[in-house]
């Protein structure tokens, strides 16, 4: 049905946590009287939630963003929004503005629950309104939020980083680590199940040092009073940092059935030397050790993570050691990614930049032993029945799917019923990360 209200259009780039952001961005112009239009076009506010971490992400954008001055110039009371990690970079608003004149906001990671005032402030006749916070404030609660991802719900515990991986962006960007009130973070999640969310995951760049700002609770803490609440539903968090992953945490994920089977414990790399130079704070011996402990105790727990080839130095010797870890850890999936310099990094000054040849080579040599382990994995779920949590609807493969508490992503034929319900279904076909099968009725 056509109605009379203005019409938002939201561009997110990158990972979890700015879907989740893009999530509050449309809530505070839904509370404002917007509602989603079908695309750009139809805007009457276009809002670009960037991400800065990989610099083609970044020139995607800009080109994206550069696209919209046909449709700027035929209606002058359309209004772009730029904000996300990119902005929030030194100096790059100003560039930004200079750049692309035609954008109207300018908003940092910091400044996301100061939208509505920038948005009159523009409404009322404003020209450039920008506002990027150099130093991150106060966690602001119940900023509104239009979820986009039912069954599930995001439900940030803990912002910014400590760490500052050499390669790594985000703590310049994203500011320093602040965990949410572990009040707060649980009436959330209490209400979301109320609601009828049927998987709960906890974001955070380090989901493992939450609370150590507070000095109160633990993550583990927090993990062991979230599936206290009431109700079916499944808890999953992201992302870890091993050097942070503890006993205490394998205790609360072991005696908690509520929460999913699968970690997603980042190794980047399985060399020594490497590792140093990325300052993660860890060695191979740290990192396997961590997966001895958690197998011992959850010997059926799947472990994803996220490897980089090509690191500055990165040699052949370092390669192969990363190559057997993850034949030595078997992992139940992989984030390969080939290091892209990033500007303003430590990194990015280091010498011996790998070449884009060399990189490639390795990344094909890391996928096909990463890919041949998912395979071996999906083999052994032929003919068994699993209980998936019914996501959505896959339009390509005209089929339903949903994930098992493992991570594993099963497809299966069925209809709209099923969306939001935990279904039992047979596995009948199996390919490299994904299965296929029947509902099976109770
Ligand atoms: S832990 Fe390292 S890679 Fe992860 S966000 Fe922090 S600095 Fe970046």
């Amino acid at each position: 049905m056509e109605t009379n209200r203005k019409k938002y259009y939201i561009t997110t780039y990158g990972c979890q946590m700015n879907l989740h952001e893009s999530e509050k961005i449309a809530g505070i112009l839904c509370e404002m009287g917007y509602e989603l239009a079908e695309n750009e076009k139809e805007a009457d506010i276009i809002v670009f939630n960037t991400c800065c971490i990989r610099e083609n992400a970044e020139d995607r954008a800009e080109g994206n963003i550069g696209a919209l001055k046909q449709l700027k110039r035929k209606n002058k009371d359309l209004i772009i929004a730029v904000g996300g990690c990119m902005t929030q970079q030194e100096g790059y608003a100003d560039k930004l503005l200079e750049k692309l004149p035609f954008i109207d906001i300018v908003f940092g990671t910091h400044n996301l629950e100061q939208l509505r005032p920038l948005i009159e402030k523009r409404l009322n006749g404003k020209k450039h309104v920008k506002e990027v916070w150099e130093k991150e404030g106060e966690i602001v609660e119940n900023t509104p939020k239009t979820r986009t991802s039912y069954p599930n719900a995001w439900v940030n515990i803990v912002y910014g980083c400590n760490n500052f991986c050499t390669y790594c962006i985000v703590p310049y960007v994203r500011g320093r680590e602040r965990s949410r009130k572990p009040e707060d973070i649980i009436n959330e999640c209490r209400s979301l199940i109320k609601e009828g969310y049927k998987e709960i995951t906890l974001l955070g760049q380090n989901v493992n040092s939450y609370g150590k700002d507070l000095g109160t609770t633990s993550f583990a803490d927090l993990i062991n009073e979230i599936a206290k609440i009431d109700g079916k539903f499944r808890l999953r968090f992201m992302t870890n940092h091993p050097k942070d992953f503890s006993l205490e945490l394998i205790e609360a994920l072991k005696n908690n059935p509520k929460v999913c089977k699968v970690v997603h414990l980042p190794v980047q790399a399985g060399s020594n030397r490497i590792l140093k130079l990325m300052n993660r704070h860890y060695t191979r011996e740290d990192y396997l050790s961590k997966i001895k402990l958690l197998r011992e105790n959850i010997p059926d727990m799947a472990v994803t993570t996220d490897i980089m080839v090509g690191f500055p130095t990165e040699t052949e010797e370092d390669f192969l050691d990363t190559l057997n870890l993850v034949k030595e850890v078997g992992f139940s999936g992989a984030f390969t990614f080939i290091y892209s310099k990033r500007n303003g990094t430590p990194a990015a000054k280091m010498d011996g930049q790998i070449d884009e040849e060399t990189s490639k080579r390795r990344i094909m040599q890391l996928i096909d032993v990463q890919n041949t382990a998912n395979r071996n994995q999906s083999k052994g779920y032929l003919g068994k029945t699993i209980e998936i949590l019914c996501e959505g609807y896959d339009e390509k493969r005209g089929k339903y799917l949903g994930r098992d508490v493992y991570g594993r992503m099963a497809y299966f034929s069925g209809d709209e019923s099923l969306l939001g319900q935990f279904v039992n279904v047979k596995i009948t076909k199996t390919g490299g990360m994904s299965l296929l099968g029947d509902v099976v009725k109770d």
